[in-house]
């Protein structure tokens, strides 16, 4: 993720009776009416010690901090083709690597990598739900290892956790789940990942993108998106009633800048909005350790990132169950 830091105050859900939308634009709803009632029960759902071991492996000092086309990288792409495959989830083409080829700061990146697997639709096969985390990171910089475990090895494990969830209750949609690699050289996995569609961008009917999900002080979390989509609000605000977690609205204001921080091309989200699709990006607002080698696995804040999973995993299930 790269955005500079910055604070600032979002729309609290679950503070209030109800919602507010304030510059939303009238528009035909996405969901289906009546809300459907949500799949998850508020109580814990994801396997809290697979979740943190999956980070521990990810930001571990042999994974060299994951930069695009390292020795490192390459190791968390085998752990990705593991886990992957242990969940059953089926190659979203040829294999679940897609390589690709792309050129940042005049350095060609020829050995850059998405993982993409998919878990076939009952009721709306050819409607298409993208859940994605960017697994790599900035490697070695400095002299110094970034190992990256809340940005974003946090965000892998809980896209992980939601394909362990859909494995176990069969999705409406297809739900396809993305590891992107070269997010940090400028978004260059989701491009690669839209340009290789195999069928047209309207199908897809969300992406829901996950970065920096692992640690917070205010136990809070921020979703981006919903301005451009207000019919996805009360979505959200479902699984957020039902989480121990804090969830904010904003950081999707590009009218506000000077008191807000746009988050919108922040991540692998970017390049969906971009194509029209709509998003719901989650994310944690910048630590001390962003982007710098302390984002370790021991900073991790295990209580909040369990529930944050969980919360991640409610919410894709109430997407699931009521968009069209
Ligand atoms: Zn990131």
């Amino acid at each position: 993720m790269k955005f500079p830091r910055l604070l600032v105050l979002g729309v609290l859900l679950g503070a209030v009776a109800g919602y507010v939308v304030t510059g939303g634009t009238a528009e035909k709803s996405d969901l289906a009416t009546p809300l459907q009632a949500a799949t998850v029960a508020a109580a814990s759902v994801v396997d809290g010690a697979r979740l943190l071991d999956d980070v521990r492996t990810l930001a571990a000092d042999e994974f060299g901090g994951r930069r695009t086309g390292t020795a490192g990288s390459q190791k968390a792409q085998a752990f990705l083709q593991r886990r992957f495959e242990a969940l059953g989830l089926k190659p979203f083409g040829a294999a679940h690597a897609q390589p690709f080829a792309f050129t940042a700061n005049k350095t060609a990146y020829p050995s850059a990598v998405n993982y993409v697997g998919y878990i076939a639709g009952s009721a709306l096969p050819q409607r298409f739900i993208v859940v994605s985390a960017h697994y790599d990171h900035l490697g070695d910089k400095g002299g110094k290892l970034h190992p990256g475990a809340d940005d974003n090895a946090s965000g892998v494990a809980a896209m992980l956790a939601i394909a362990q969830w859909f494995k176990a209750h069969p999705p409406r949609h297809t739900i396809v789940f993305a590891a992107f690699d070269g997010e940090e050289q400028g978004l260059q996995g989701a491009r690669a990942f839209l340009a290789a569609l195999p069928f047209p961008k309207a199908q897809l009917a969300l992406n829901l993108n996950l970065d920096m999900v692992s640690r917070n002080e205010r136990n809070e979390i921020f979703v981006a998106g919903t301005r451009y989509n207000p019919s996805l609000i009360p979505l959200v605000a479902e699984a957020a009633a039902r989480s121990t977690v804090g969830v904010k609205l904003g950081h999707d204001l590009p009218q506000q800048k000077g008191t807000t921080d746009d988050w919108t091309h922040s991540s692998d989200h970017g390049p969906f909005h971009q194509a029209g699709v709509p998003f719901l990006y989650f994310g944690v607002e910048d630590h001390a350790d962003y982007h710098g080698p302390g984002d370790t696995f021991a900073r991790i804040e295990p209580a909040f990132f369990t529930s944050v999973a969980n919360l991640l995993v409610d919410v894709a299930a109430t997407l699931d169950a009521n968009l069209k």
